[in-house]
């Protein structure tokens, strides 16, 4: 065991210094990826998940992780921890509006055995996820946006709460002098947390939550509670997850392709380096100005061996498995 935990420490440590240095090209061919058990062993439980606000997310994560609880438990006691906190001003309550004024919130959950639930424009429910779920769980369906799924929650007996907070209203106050939509990559107007968790069965789950892009369109739905582009867990293959310019995830079936490019074989980090290849050449393609976007993928595998890469510097995601909770500055497509 103590080997074992050796190992794993100095696996992890020299994952961290790796991904903590700088980088210089784009992914060659035959890079390995750095946090590979190369032993055969498997690295669980493990949970990670997206952006700072992924550390304290895992810590709730890593409670039900530790116990031998079910990873399904696990990623939604973790993501509810930034949705419920009024300072993070992306996901849940405190999240910023969309253009009307209106806290529309995303999110989806996905489990072991391919159940999903999803819920997109919620307005006035705290923990989106926890209605996902129900969804899930409770109905014969797997997405409820708007309205109905608001009648829902409070049919379940989620309260209904004002998420609006004074600085978030403020801002938006602000921003309707101009009315300009133009989303910044990597400013804190948009970012999810996407949480995948492998435990200590054996089985991955994932989950997805955020309030979208801010000031967007009232209505307008991101990757976020979409199964396939924000989350995708396969209980054979693996998880991913992903953050950024929505529309770019969505284009690309993201969390799907990341998982179905594992199940070809590749580890999570060439995996989601791929895909962010196919996002940067459809922007291409496109004639569209990489720099005026951010798209970032974590994934994890079976054995827990895990990646992330994204379009560009300034994205970070936090892993927690038995050597501690960090944080990694992935590699990035633009220089
Ligand atoms: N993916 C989210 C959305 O498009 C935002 C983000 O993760 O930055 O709504």
């Amino acid at each position: 065991m103590n080997n074992r935990r050796n190992f794993l420490k100095t696996a992890a440590m020299a994952s961290a210094a790796v991904a903590l240095s700088s980088f210089t090209g784009k992914p060659e061919e035959n890079e390995e990826p750095n946090n590979n058990l190369s032993d055969g062993k498997i690295r669980k439980p493990i949970v990670l998940s997206t952006w700072n606000f992924g550390l304290k997310a895992n810590e709730a994560a890593w409670e039900v992780l530790k116990k031998g609880g079910r990873a399904l438990d696990a990623v939604e006691a973790g993501v509810k921890i930034p949705e419920g906190d009024p300072t993070e001003r992306s996901v849940g309550y405190g999240g910023r509006p969309d253009r009307d004024g209106r806290v529309t919130l995303d999110a989806c959950i996905m489990d072991e055995m391919s159940n999903i639930g999803s819920v997109g424009c919620l307005e006035f429910i705290k923990h989106p996820i926890s209605v996902a779920r129900a969804v899930m769980e409770k109905t014969p369906h797997v997405m409820l946006v708007g309205d109905g799924a608001l009648q829902f929650a409070l049919a379940q007996g989620f309260p209904k709460e004002n998420l609006l907070v004074p600085d978030s209203e403020r801002e938006w106050k602000e921003w309707l002098k101009t009315s300009e939509y133009k989303p910044i990559a990597n400013i804190e107007n948009h970012d999810t947390i996407g949480m995948i968790a492998l435990d200590a069965d054996g089985n991955l789950s994932g989950a997805c939550t955020t309030s979208g892009m801010a000031f967007k369109m009232h209505g307008r739905l991101g990757d976020s509670p979409i199964i396939g582009a924000g989350l995708y867990v396969d209980n054979e293959i693996g998880a991913a997850t992903a953050t950024g310019h929505g529309e770019e995830v969505i284009r690309i079936s993201g969390s799907h392709l990341v998982v179905e490019l594992m199940r070809q074989g590749k580890s999570p980090q060439k995996a989601c380096e791929e895909a962010v290849l196919r996002v940067v050449k459809l922007m291409k393609n496109r004639n569209k100005d990489l720099k005026d976007i951010q798209v970032g993928f974590i994934a994890l595998n079976k054995k827990g061996d895990y990646g992330s890469y994204c379009v560009q510097s300034g994205f970070n995601y936090a892993v927690y498995d038995d050597t501690g909770n960090k944080l990694i500055n992935p590699e990035f497509y633009l220089k």
